[in-house]
């Protein structure tokens, strides 16, 4: 088991206009140079629009979503025949007023959920989906779902492309183009897509129970710092499941473990981690280097400096002291680490 994922093609999904594909309303995209630039060189992307997908064409109008908050429709903001006096001549005013009024209020979002089912079951062999914000088929959250009255509703809601991924993969990690540009939320993000993939092919792919507990065993310090009582749980689960159906087990653990590490760790948790880790230094390091590395971390603690710092020091001595299950902990290197996700965090 490699302690780093080496590996450059994980498969992750994408909006396609995330990725620069000219797909929106107006034939635009909304690259981000996150994604192109960074996450590219370790995502092997697929790019899926569900509204091409659904054939609404492009350029098209705009599209919300209406109705109740809690099963929203999907409909044109206005009247597909007013798309652009392109497509209108295109369309050699083949809508009557009637039609184009009839369209304006139909529900499309059984249209859209339909075509994306072929994405949908592509997802099994994926390990993250990055979304477009807002869009009423790709939104992750908080996205505005309108009242008759032409007002939102103050409840916001998921797209509907979203809503369905999110609800037949609750464990794949998520996440929006937007929130990709705060550190924490992308390091967090990151670390859970390597994760995911470290799962789907350490265990999942061969499914063991000695697969099983190598796996928890190199996540222990990352699973530390994420989430402390399901770190001992997840522990307590294994050390009396062995006569448990497997299947179950792996899928109640995933879940778990995923869930566990859905939120970024704290600069306390971190700290608390490193000096668990530094305990298997005691006998190599002197008290000098020790008090050293220790005003380090607190340096951290304090916001100091950032995770690279410490860790980068910690790996040192790690590498060159520490035993091998030591050296094998994800949490050391829970992704490449010339992504400099943890030089910002
Ligand atoms: S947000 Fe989704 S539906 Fe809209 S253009 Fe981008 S990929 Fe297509």
């Amino acid at each position: 088991m490699n302690r780093i994922s080496e590996t450059t093609d994980i498969p992750v999904g994408i909006s396609a206009c995330v990725l620069g594909e000219e797909v929106r309303f107006n034939g635009g995209h909304s690259q981000s140079r996150i994604c192109q630039n960074q996450l590219a060189k370790h995502f092997k992307f697929q790019s899926f629009c569900p509204e091409v997908a659904a054939g609404f064409g492009i350029p098209r109008p705009t599209m919300r979503l209406t109705g109740d908050p809690a099963n929203p429709k999907l409909i044109f903001s206005r009247p597909p025949s007013e798309k652009s006096q392109e497509q209108a001549e295109k369309d050699q005013q083949q809508d009557s007023d009637n039609d184009s009024e009839s369209l304006l209020m139909q529900d499309l979002g059984k249209k859209l959920t339909d075509a994306c089912q072929p994405m949908l079951n592509r997802c099994e062999q994926l390990d993250g989906f990055i979304l477009k914000k807002d869009s009423p088929s790709c939104g992750m959250e908080r996205v505005k779902i309108y009242q008759p009255s032409g007002h939102p509703h103050e409840e916001r809601g998921a797209g509907l492309f979203a809503r369905a991924l999110m609800e037949r993969f609750p464990n794949l990690p998520i996440e929006e183009d937007g929130r990709l540009n705060d550190a924490q939320l992308r390091e967090n993000f990151v670390m859970r897509v390597f994760a995911h993939h470290n799962f789907r092919t350490e265990v999942a792919g061969q499914a063991s129970f000695h697969n099983l507990l190598q796996f928890h065993s190199s996540y222990k310090y990352l699973l530390m710092a994420h989430n402390q009582t399901a770190y001992r749980e997840l522990g307590k689960m294994l050390a009396v499941a062995h006569k448990e159906p497997l299947d179950a087990l792996i899928k109640t653990y995933h879940q778990q473990f995923m869930s566990a590490i859905n939120t970024p760790a704290s600069r306390g948790s971190h700290c608390n981690v490193m000096q668990h880790i530094m305990g298997y230094l005691k006998q190599s390091v002197d008290s000098t280097a020790r008090q050293h590395i220790l005003s380090v971390f607190e340096q951290y603690r304090l916001g100091e400096v950032n995770l690279i710092t410490p860790m980068t020091l910690l790996s040192h001595y790690i590498n060159q002291n520490g035993s091998e299950y030591i050296r094998a902990q994800r949490y050391l290197e829970p992704y490449p680490s010339h992504l400099g996700l943890r030089n910002l965090v």
